[in-house]
């Protein structure tokens, strides 16, 4: 047998941390990584932050799970704080950022449906997009890697350039029943929607009755600045799916609606076995307590000016190398000139932690709490890998 017994469908690099301290990881023989990548955003805490890990501790010893079978008490409690903190007046709980969005498309076609119009079945969304790796979600993405081998895939989305109004306005027709979009993009390469597109798509949304769904699993709860990303847009969604940073590391997502785009949503039309049990309420509430306060917020914007005029910085120093930096607040991309895989592989090396997105860019992704010290430990480390990286093409 050669098959490992992990279900070998990662190519996992060699670090393997056993235990987290604020924004730095451990392996077992005690090599340590600053970690810019927070576990793909999540970890927005850092690593063993005391408020997270006591409310998570209190809860385990209190209640894990019961099931949607009875009240949650939890449950009610942590979607009457987000619907008082958001535009939405309904939530529904998940375990994943997927599952997130497939309530999110579930509850555009229950809308369509209960308005009489069962044939607006189908969802736009855009290039480079990623929605997560269910079927439905591989569906709305154009990204190959992801789709190959798993077609056919159902023809519910239809893919169009992003940025692109004029191709969405032409796209609408009888079977658009709504348009789903990353306000910033993240494996796509930390490309942010234009406060335009955004703000264009709203418009189209409404007048032609679709339901604007917005993924805020990896650029909301807090990342970019402000609670949710399309804050800054001034656009208010229909419909949003949110993980990730909302659980600090523990495994949780959410859709949220308003009561109009969840009109069809009524009893036995969705459900979890795990979803928004009370050990995940737990750990949402004391990621909350800390992200939603203003005096937080404003601390993240900081540092993201702060993080983006270090990095920009450091380009002219490595200009053979580095080209820009993008994104907003704590989700800033910064991109190359050659391949970002094999600069991300090579800064591990250097003690850092990043990730790899598209178009070539290298995500930096910090736990949402670090400190000036975090951001000049990072440069340094940035730099010195540049220093000594050879890109595959000269070695
Ligand atoms: N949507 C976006 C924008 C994401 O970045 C991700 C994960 O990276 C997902 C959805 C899927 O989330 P999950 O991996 O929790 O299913």
């Amino acid at each position: 047998m050669t098959i490992t017994a992990l279900m070998p469908v990662y190519g996992r690099s060699e670090v393997a941390p056993v235990r987290g301290e604020g924004c730095y990881l451990y392996d077992a023989e005690g090599h340590e990584w600053l970690d810019f990548a927070s576990g793909i955003a999540v970890n927005s805490l850092g690593h063993g932050h005391p408020h997270l890990v006591a409310a998570i501790q209190r809860q385990a010893a209190t209640l894990m799970h019961t099931s949607n079978l009875y009240k949650v008490p939890a449950q009610t409690a942590l979607a009457e704080r987000i619907v008082s903190l958001t535009f939405a007046d309904t939530v529904f709980f998940t375990n994943s950022g997927a599952e997130a969005i497939e309530c999110a498309v579930k509850t555009c076609r229950a809308y369509q449906y209960a308005q009489g119009h069962a044939e607006k079945f189908r969802i736009l969304t855009f290039s480079n997009a990623f929605h997560g790796r269910t079927l439905a979600t591989i569906s709305a993405t154009n990204q190959e890697k992801m789709r190959k081998g798993f077609e056919p895939l159902p023809d519910w989305f239809h893919v169009l350039p992003f940025n692109d109004l004029e191709a969405v306005a032409a796209a609408i027709d009888p079977s658009v029943g709504g348009i789903m979009v990353e306000p910033i993009q993240g494996e796509g390469g930390i490309r942010p929607a234009t406060k335009e597109f955004l703000q264009g798509l709203r418009s189209l949304c409404d007048a032609h009755d679709l339901l604007l769904i917005l993924d805020e699993v990896q650029c909301g709860v807090a990342r970019t600045g402000t609670l949710f990303a399309h804050e800054q847009y001034g656009v208010t969604p229909d419909v949003m799916a949110i993980a990730k940073g909302i659980g600090g590391g523990f495994p949780v997502g959410a859709c949220l609606a308003t009561e109009r785009a969840a009109a069809g949503m009524v009893v036995g039309t969705h459900g979890s076995t795990y979803g928004g049990n009370p050990l995940a309420m737990a750990a949402c509430q004391a990621v909350l307590d800390i992200v939603a306060e203003p005096a937080f917020l404003a601390r993240v914007r900081e540092s993201g000016e702060r993080l983006r005029a270090a990095l920009e910085q450091m380009i002219p120093n490595h200009d053979d190398l580095f080209d820009s930096v993008r994104g907003v607040g704590l989700m800033l991309g910064l991109k190359l000139k050659t391949d970002s895989r094999a600069f991300v592989a090579h800064a591990r090396s250097h003690g850092i932690l990043t990730v790899a997105a598209g178009e070539n860019v290298v995500r930096l992704l910090p736990p949402l709490i670090i400190e000036e010290h975090h951001i000049r430990e990072c440069v340094d480390k940035l730099s010195a890998a540049a220093r000594s990286f050879v890109p595959a093409e000269a070695a």
